[in-house]
């Protein structure tokens, strides 16, 4: 089996990672041959560090590979493993036939004023806000039909896996990753006598799509960990991705528990 590992840049991680790297070589129960970026595509990768770490893993590699996480800071959310269980993880790489959950992303297509069309994909979620501190203004249509115009700070489209990231944090709902969905949010959109929007998020089916109209002539873009700020953008569409990103399970822990651990339990 050919594993790479993506670290997160502290002395913690790469310990762990040095750990694991002698494990891996002195397991009798697997071959394993680790691969530098560039070099072989993997058939794993390991991401050491938290979730950022794992969404940086995910835009290196891409959807061809399975991907573990294991967290050497607070609990993550992608994560499985902890770095006191590594004799375990590579015990049950050795011997455990793993469970691949795959978790649906978001495609979008950025098109630009000059026609350029710029394709993108996101494992958490698309974040449009306007580049300065005044009003995002942005005309929402659903599946060619126009539905509202947004004004406020900003809005997120997110995956299942990602609505518990920054999409919680605005009151959106948690959808569970075996629902092929794509989720409109709304951070903190103007609603009066003048203005409206419908000031809850919306969940779309597969197929469905989101087309964001951009008024503004600079915008900030976010996508998982990547933002920049974009200038002349006519629209934004969004819908469910054509691929998935692919974890692979050595130990059963299952998605509301994930939910459980990160935002409930003590
Ligand atoms: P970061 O270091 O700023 O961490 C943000 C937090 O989000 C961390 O606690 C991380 O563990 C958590 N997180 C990331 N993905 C998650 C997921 N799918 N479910 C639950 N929690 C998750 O940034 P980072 O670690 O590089 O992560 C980037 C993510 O941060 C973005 O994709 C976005 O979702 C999130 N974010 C959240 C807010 C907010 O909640 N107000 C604001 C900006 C960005």
């Amino acid at each position: 089996m050919k594993i790479a590992t993506v670290l997160r840049n502290d002395d913690y991680s790469r310990e762990v990672n040095e750990a694991l790297r002698q494990k891996l070589a002195a397991s009798e129960a697997g071959t394993y041959q680790l691969v530098e970026h560039g070099d072989e595509q993997p058939d794993l990768v390991l991401s050491i560090g938290g979730d950022g770490t794992l969404l940086e893993a995910v835009h290196q590699y891409g959807f061809q590979p399975t991907y573990v996480g294991i967290h050497t800071g607070h609990l993550g959310f992608y994560a499985d493993w902890r770095p006191d269980e590594l004799d375990e993880f590579v015990r049950a790489l050795g011997s455990v036939e793993p469970l691949i959950a795959e978790y649906p992303t978001v495609q979008c297509r950025i098109q630009t004023k000059d026609g350029q069309i710029h394709h993108k994909w996101a494992l958490n979620e698309l974040v449009i806000r306007n580049a300065t501190l005044s009003t995002l203004v942005v005309c929402v249509f659903i599946n060619g039909d126009e539905f509202e115009t947004f004004r406020g700070d900003g809005l997120i489209v997110s995956s299942p896996s990602g609505s518990t990231a920054y999409n919680k944090a605005v009151n959106g709902a948690i959808v569970h990753p075996s629902l092929e969905a794509i989720q409109l949010s709304e951070i903190a959109s103007i609603n009066n006598q003048t203005y409206r929007t419908l000031n809850s998020s919306l969940v779309l089916p597969k197929h469905h799509e989101i087309e964001l109209i951009v008024m503004n002539p600079e915008i900030m873009i976010g996508l998982d960990r990547e933002q920049g700020v974009w200038r002349d953008v006519r629209a934004i569409v969004c819908r469910v991705g054509t691929d998935k990103v692919r974890f692979a399970r050595y130990k059963r822990l299952p998605f509301w528990g994930r939910v459980r651990n990160a935002f409930i339990k003590d």
